[in-house]
C-alpha cells in the first residue's frame, strides 16, 4: 500500500526561490518512487505559485493552519476557501506549535468542521506533551479526540486524517517507538468505533516525530500508520530524499 508523507516546511524556506528549488526537488524524488504520495505543506505565502499548473498526482499541497470563519476581521489567518483558491487540498490543523501558541481543542473542533464543510481534508495533529509511566498520554488523546472531532466530522471520518504526534518527540533526538505508535494506532480506532462506529476502523493516521530516513521504514512496517508528518527532514533535499526510499521500500 502507498504511504501518504505530510512535509511541514514550517516556517521555511527563506525564498520563495529556495522554496522552489525544494519543491522541485521533491517532485522529482515522489515522481520517481512509485510507493509514496506527498503531501507538502509549504507556508502560505509560497503556496498558489508553487501549486499552480500542477497536474493532480502523487503530489499535493496542503495549508499548515486555517481560520474556521470563512470570512472577515482576522488579521493574519487564512481561510479554508483561500487555501482551496489556492490549490491546496490539505489542512494540518492543531499542530503542537500551534497549540503552544494557544490554540484549543475547540479551536480545532471548528477548525476540522470547517475544513470538511469548504472540501479541505483535514489532518488533526493530537499527542501528549510528555510521556509517564501511566495511561495519561491515553486519557489525554480520547479528550482531544472527543473535542476536536464533532458529531459532524464523525460521520465524515473517511475524509479526516489523524496525526499522532507526541510532542517530546518533535524536534527530538529520537523517534517513537513502533510499538508505541501501534497501541496508540489501535487505541484511537477502539475510541472512535465506540464513539462513531464502524467507520472509526478505517481512520488514516500519521505518526509525527523525529521521522527520519533510518526510523521511517520500522514505523511504516510496524507503527500501523498510513504514513507520516515530517517536520525538519522534508526541509532539507538529502535527507528527504533518503526518507522517501525508505518508505517506499517499507
Ligand atoms: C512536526 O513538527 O510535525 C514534526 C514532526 O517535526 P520533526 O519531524 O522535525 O520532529
Amino acid at each position: 500500500m502507498k504511504s501518504l508523507i505530510v512535509a511541514n516546511w514550517k516556517m521555511n524556506p527563506k525564498t520563495y526561490k529556495e522554496a522552489k528549488k525544494l519543491f522541485d526537488e521533491t517532485k522529482r524524488l515522489t515522481g520517481l518512487l512509485k510507493g509514496v504520495s506527498v503531501v507538502v505543506c509549504p507556508p502560505a505565502v509560497f503556496l498558489r505559485s508553487l501549486a499552480i499548473g500542477q497536474r493532480a498526482g502523487r503530489i499535493s499541497f496542503g495549508a499548515q493552519n486555517v481560520h474556521f470563519e470563512a470570512q472577515g476581521s482576522y488579521t493574519g489567518e487564512i481561510s479554508v476557501a483561500q487555501v482551496k483558491d489556492a490549490k491546496a487540498a490539505y489542512a494540518i490543523i492543531g499542530h503542537a506549535e500551534r497549540r503552544a501558541m494557544g490554540e484549543t481543542n475547540y479551536d480545532v473542533r471548528k477548525k476540522v468542521d470547517a475544513a470538511l464543510v469548504g472540501g479541505l481534508t483535514p489532518i488533526m495533529c493530537i499527542g501528549e506533551k510528555e510521556r509517564g509511566h501511566g495511561a495519561e498520554h491515553f486519557e489525554l488523546a480520547r479528550e482531544q479526540l472527543r473535542v476536536g472531532l464533532s458529531e459532524d466530522a464523525g460521520k465524515r471520518l473517511s475524509k479526516i486524517i489523524i496525526a499522532y504526534e507526541p510532542v517530546w518527540a518533535i524536534g527530538a533526538t529520537k523517534a517513537m517507538e513502533p510499538r508505541q505508535m501501534h497501541e496508540m494506532a489501535i487505541f484511537i480506532r477502539k475510541t472512535l468505533v465506540e464513539r462513531f462506529g464502524e467507520a472509526g476502523h478505517s481512520i488514516k493516521i500519521l505518526y509525527g516525530g523525529s521521522v527520519d530516513g533510518k526510523n521511517a521504514g520500522d514505523m511504516l512496517r510496524n507503527g500501523d500508520v498510513t504514513g507520516l508528518l515530517v517536520g525538519r527532514v522534508s526541509v532539507d533535499s538529502q535527507a528527504f530524499s533518503e526518507l522517501l526510499r525508505a518508505c517506499a521500500e517499507a
